[in-house]
């Protein structure tokens, strides 16, 4: 449970007989107050980390701590995406998809090398070197696996990263780029970022345009 002391502003003394009914505080400071003490996970897991992700949740570390027990089965109640296990090509477009389909505020959390960069498959043709690629990752947590205690750092992490947000400036509130969809990949003999097709083609072009090399008879 959140402590009550953390909603009021630091320098305001409230006499003791009062402390249990009332609080000084600033709108940005309840605002991020509730929303830090409630951050629901998308429930998915895609390799080994997600063992470690659902240790966390059981009762030896308890999330219930940190509001953040409830796992949604659904992108529509979820603020927070743990990408936790290999990323492969073909679970891309889908992962994409469940982050479209979360409404904002919302955030990425890469658990573990996998996801982060790709971990000990960086190279192999069916592995997508690091969901921050495609998605928006706001904490990175390292290791393969990372224990639970090293989750439970990463979303201690968030809470600080949300506690520095202000409700004038926060990107769901604004048009602009800020709050486009990001496109699902194509699967294609790879996989294609929609972002990338002009520089795809541009490159096309100038390699057809290139002269082949003579061959030697
Ligand atoms: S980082 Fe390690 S433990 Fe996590 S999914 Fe990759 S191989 Fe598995």
């Amino acid at each position: 449970m959140e402590n009550k002391e953390s909603l009021n502003l630091p320098g305001y003394e409230i006499p003791d007989e009062l402390k249990n009914v009332v609080s000084v505080t600033a709108l940005d400071r309840l605002y991020n107050w509730g929303r830090r003490s409630s951050v629901w996970p998308l429930m998915f897991g895609l390799a080994c980390c997600a063992i470690e992700m659902i240790a966390a949740q059981a009762s030896r570390y308890d999330l219930a701590r940190f509001g953040m027990e409830v796992m949604r089965p659904t992108p529509r109640q979820a603020d927070l995406m743990i990408v936790a296990g290999t990323v492969t090509k073909k679970m891309l477009p889908a992962i994409v998809r469940l982050w479209n389909q979360m409404p904002e505020p919302k955030y990425v959390l890469a658990m573990g090398a996998c996801a982060s960069s790709g971990g000990p498959f960086k190279e192999g043709y069916n592995v997508v070197a690091g969901i921050d690629k495609f998605l928006p990752v706001d904490i990175y947590v390292p290791g393969c696996p990372p224990t639970p205690q090293a989750l439970l750092n990463g979303l201690i992490l968030l809470q600080k990263k949300i506690d520095q947000e202000s409700i004038r400036k926060v990107r769901w509130y604004r048009k602009g780029p800020d709050s486009v969809e990001i496109p699902v990949p194509i699967l294609g003999p790879d996989l294609i970022d929609p972002r990338r097709i002009p520089d795809i083609k541009a490159k096309a072009a100038e390699l057809a345009s290139t002269p082949a090399p003579a061959t030697q008879s």
